[in-house]
């Protein structure tokens, strides 16, 4: 039997049943890398003398030229161990890091708490987690566990100062 080559190799490795990434315009199945994986979850692959990444030599196998070495490969479907052409593409550098940041951007872009409150300089404050967070929700948050609490002390001490007429008669 004749040694198999790259792509044979690099097939071996992939598995065509990942899951559907929940991206608009990103179309199909994952096909994940099976093989080794880097340290940062990237699959990575050994021809030619050298170890590449699964990825990247995926989209070189299927243009049959290598990117350029000035472009990243993009996961489109968000998934490092996916290394379907149709769901990577070559991108400069710079063009890979503002999308990664887009979903940080989209967030920046809301101005106001989910119920309404604007997001300005006074109303606003941090999370520990450096999500924002709406001044005006927590007080308002904080004034109905008061009222809450009150009412329950209330509850809990009325009925037993009020003696019932059925019991005054027994
Ligand atoms: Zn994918
Ligand atoms: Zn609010």
């Amino acid at each position: 039997m004749a040694r198999p080559t790259p792509a044979e190799r690099f097939e071996q490795n992939v598995d065509r049943g990942g899951p559907i990434p929940l991206v608009r315009g990103v179309h199909g199945r994952c096909w994940i890398w099976t093989g080794a994986t880097n340290e940062r979850g990237y699959g990575t692959f050994w021809v030619n003398g050298h170890t590449v990444k699964a990825h990247r030599y995926a989209v070189e196998l299927a243009d049959g030229e290598p990117v350029p070495t000035a472009l990243d490969v993009d996961h489109r479907c968000r998934n490092r161990a996916c290394v379907r052409r149709s769901h990577l593409r070559a991108v400069t550098h710079r063009e890979n890091i503002l999308a990664s940041s887009n979903h940080v951007a989209r967030r920046a872009a809301v101005r106001a708490c989910p119920v309404g409150h604007a997001y300005d300089e006074a109303n606003t404050y941090r999370a520990p987690n450096g999500t924002r967070k709406c001044r005006t929700c927590r007080r308002e948050q904080s004034r109905a566990r008061r009222a809450a609490a009150r009412e329950q002390q209330l509850a809990t001490i009325t009925p037993l100062t009020i003696p019932t007429p059925e019991r005054q008669a027994a």
